[in-house]
C-alpha cells in the first residue's frame, strides 16, 4: 500500500508558518497585498477567485478581488493591471485565467510588473526559472515540490517523468525536477510509447487533464505518483489523471484527489505573495 502524501495537512502547515510570518511583518507596518482580477463570470473562475481570497484572509493578508464585466476591452483591463502596478499597498497581482473570447491573456500577463508576478508566468520570471535563480516558483510545480520535500522524497538521481508541458505546469515542473538534480523526461501528446516510458519513472507526475489516464501497467512498483489533474469522472466525481484505486496499490507513494496537489497551488501563491512583500520592502 502506497504512503499517501496529504497536501491538505501540508498545505495547513505551509499556510500557519505564512500567517505566523504575517504576523510579524505587521509589526513592521506591513500587510502583503494580493490584487486577484476577474474578467466575466465563468463560475470555475469565480470560485478558483473566492477561494484565493479567502485564502488570503487566513493568512493575514490583504485580499483585493477586482470583477470586470465580460465586456472589458484590453485596453481597460491593462490600464487595471497599470494602476495595480502602480500601488504600494498591492505586492501581488493576478489575472485569473482564462479570459473571455476577445482578450489576449499574453498581454495580460506581460503587463504584470514581474517584481508582481506571484504566478510567475511573466517572460522574465519564466527566465528565472530557467537559469534557476527564480523570485517567484510557478505555484503548482512550486507545491508539487514542497509536498515531495515534507514528505522527505529525494529527487536527486532519481529518474523523474512529467506527463504534460504546458507553460503552466508541465514545463516548469520538469524545470524544478532538474534543479534538484533529477533525470527529467518530459512526455506529451505525441510522446510514443508512454506507457513504456512512465514505467521507467521514480517519481512520475500527471499534468494531462484525463480522467484516469494514468494507469497501474504505467506505474513502477514502489515509485512516488504525483497528480495535478482536476477532472470530472463519469458520475461527475472530482478526480485527477491518476486512476487511483488501481494504482494506489503500486505505488510508494501518491497524491490523492481531491486533497492532493490542490491544496498545495494556493499555499504557494500565498508564498509568493509573502515574498513579494518582503522584497518590496527591502526585507530579502
Ligand atoms: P494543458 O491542457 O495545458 O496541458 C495538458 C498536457 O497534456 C499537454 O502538454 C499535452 O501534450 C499533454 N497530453 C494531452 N494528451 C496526452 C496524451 N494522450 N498523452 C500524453 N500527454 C498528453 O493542461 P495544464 O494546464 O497543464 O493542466 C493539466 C491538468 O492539471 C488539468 O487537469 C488541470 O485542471 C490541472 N491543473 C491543476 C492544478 C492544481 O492546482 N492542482 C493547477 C493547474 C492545472
Amino acid at each position: 500500500m502506497a504512503k499517501l502524501i496529504d497536501g491538505k495537512a501540508i498545505s495547513a502547515a505551509l499556510r500557519s508558518e505564512i500567517a505566523a510570518e504575517v504576523t510579524e511583518l505587521k509589526k513592521k507596518g506591513i500587510t502583503p497585498g494580493l490584487a486577484v482580477i476577474l474578467v466575466g463570470e465563468d463560475p470555475a473562475s469565480q470560485t478558483y477567485v473566492r477561494n484565493k481570497q479567502k485564502a488570503c484572509e487566513e493568512v493575514g493578508f490583504h485580499g483585493e478581488q477586482i470583477n470586470l464585466p465580460a465586456t472589458t476591452t484590453q485596453e481597460e483591463l491593462l490600464a487595471v493591471v497599470r494602476e495595480l502596478n502602480a500601488r504600494t499597498d498591492i505586492h501581488g497581482i493576478l489575472c485569473q485565467l482564462p479570459l473571455p473570447c476577445g482578450l489576449d491573456d499574453s498581454l495580460v500577463i506581460a503587463a504584470i510588473d514581474p517584481k508582481k508576478d506571484v504566478d510567475a508566468f511573466h517572460a522574465e520570471n519564466v527566465g528565472h526559472i530557467m537559469i534557476g535563480d527564480q523570485q517567484f516558483l510557478p505555484c503548482t510545480p512550486a507545491g508539487v515540490m514542497e509536498l515531495i520535500h515534507r514528505s522527505e522524497i529525494a529527487v536527486e538521481g532519481k529518474h523523474c517523468v512529467v506527463i504534460g508541458r504546458s507553460n503552466i505546469v508541465g514545463k516548469p515542473m520538469a524545470m524544478l525536477l532538474l534543479q534538484e538534480n533529477g533525470t527529467v523526461t518530459i512526455c506529451h501528446s505525441r510522446t510514443r510509447d508512454l506507457a513504456q516510458v512512465c514505467r521507467q519513472a521514480d517519481i512520475l507526475v500527471a499534468a494531462v487533464g484525463r480522467a484516469k489516464f494514468v494507469t497501474a501497467d504505467m506505474v513502477k512498483p514502489g515509485a512516488t505518483v504525483i497528480d495535478v489533474g482536476i477532472n470530472r469522472d463519469e458520475n461527475g466525481k472530482l478526480c485527477g489523471d491518476v486512476d487511483f484505486a488501481a494504482v494506489e496499490p503500486i505505488a510508494g507513494a501518491i497524491t490523492p484527489v481531491p486533497g492532493g496537489v490542490g491544496p498545495m497551488t494556493i499555499a504557494l501563491l500565498m508564498k509568493n505573495t509573502l515574498t513579494a512583500a518582503k522584497q518590496q520592502n527591502g526585507l530579502v
